[in-house]
């Protein structure tokens, strides 16, 4: 129900959410679709219980069941925490948490423990819960209609978190039970090929819950998909993450390229565009990058009449991104893909002594492969 780390270029994925606090500096955020879910619960526990007291119980409950998973996902991120590693935010949706940390974890250890947390903090809380329901509990707990009294409250509650400790144990990688099994078998398989034998058992697993969720539940079937495409994800990550393993920017970056002065029209970057095969033209101010500016805004803007115009008025006022050759190639490769850049500058004393283009990396990652 709540698969815990997110791939960072993926936050904005999920579309609008409403900011509920923030704890330790890191955002909670509610996902709109979580307002169907109320909506839904609503109608469910009303038409069950058929009473306002009923009605208001069964949302409390709700409302307290995610709350128990916010703070599944804040054991995950503290302890995040305390590695070094910053989560970006805590969103809750209607399928569970999910905190977005910043990277993913490279030591098993630090894995280990990240990943046992979440689970952790539901077992304490039901480990909290069980002497009262212990306490309360009759032979009518059970068998009342859901959340009559306060003894069956306190009953759902502690298995609530029972089932979610349980639930987010399965070895559905990515969810936290794979994340462990990975974590376990990294010492000896290796990151790579642990991974890969997490995410095989993670697909089997999602197959599985899918079609138990084809006559169950809806919301089984989408967790199964949603496991199912992110194994694929993290594997395919984790892949490019050994292939790009010690490369720099300086091993994929073009040396030879043009640019042209900001004076220089509209019409000469066109020109020097076409001749030389370069997509994109970076803009110099005194030696000094300006911007950078690409072929379809070039054309746009010749177009639109201003040919003549100096192609410096089309660089944007923002700092283009740069790179800088000694700069890992998985982490350009990563801003890159954040920013929706094909192409960026590469600097080095303040002076532009190449381009990085996205194909270059990927010529990287086949030579690599071959
Ligand atoms: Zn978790």
């Amino acid at each position: 129900m709540t698969p815990p780390f997110s791939e960072p270029q993926k936050r904005n994925l999920f579309g609008p959410s409403l900011q509920l606090g923030t704890v330790s500096g890191i955002p909670i955020r509610i996902h709109w679709s979580f307002s169907l879910l109320l909506l839904w619960a609503l109608f469910l526990h009303s038409s069950a219980t058929g009473s306002f007291a009923g009605t208001m119980l069964g949302m409390l409950f709700v409302l307290m069941v995610f709350g128990c998973v916010i703070l599944h996902e804040l054991g995950h991120s503290l302890t995040a925490q305390r590695f070094g590693i910053q989560t970006r935010s805590i969103t809750l949706s209607p399928l569970g948490g999910l905190a977005a940390l910043e990277k993913s974890p490279k030591d098993w250890k630090e894995e280990l423990w990240i990943t046992a947390a979440g689970p952790a903090v539901n077992a304490v809380i039901a480990g909290l819960l069980l002497p009262f329901v212990l306490l309360t509990a009759s032979a009518e707990t059970f068998a009342a209609v859901p959340f009559s009294s306060f003894s069956n409250f306190l009953a759902m509650l502690f298995f609530a978190n029972v089932m979610l400790v349980l639930f987010n144990l399965l070895p559905a990688f990515p969810m936290d039970g794979g994340r462990l099994l990975r974590a376990f078998l990294t010492p000896s398989l290796g990151r790579l090929r642990s991974t890969r034998v997490a995410s095989r058992i993670g697909q089997v697993i999602a197959v599985l819950l899918g079609l138990t969720g084809l006559y169950f539940s809806p919301f089984l079937a989408f967790i199964g998909v949603f496991v199912f495409l992110a194994a694929a994800a993290e594997r395919r990550s984790v892949e490019l993450e050994e292939r790009l393993s010690g490369t720099t920017v300086s091993d994929a970056m073009r040396r030879s390229f043009e640019s042209v002065g900001e004076m220089d029209t509209i019409n000469d970057a066109l020109r020097c565009s076409l001749y030389c095969g370069q997509s994109s033209i970076p803009v110099l101010r005194d030696e000094r990058l300006l911007g950078i500016v690409d072929f379809d805004t070039l054309v746009r803007a010749r177009a639109e009449g201003y040919g003549e115009a100096a192609v410096g008025s089309l660089v944007s006022t923002m700092a283009p991104l740069t790179v800088t050759p000694q700069q890992s190639l998985l982490s350009a490769l990563r801003e890159m893909q954040q920013r929706n850049r094909e192409i960026v500058p590469v600097i080095w004393d303040n002076r532009l002594i190449g381009l990085l283009p996205q194909r270059s990396i990927h010529s990287v990652l086949a030579m690599q492969a071959a």
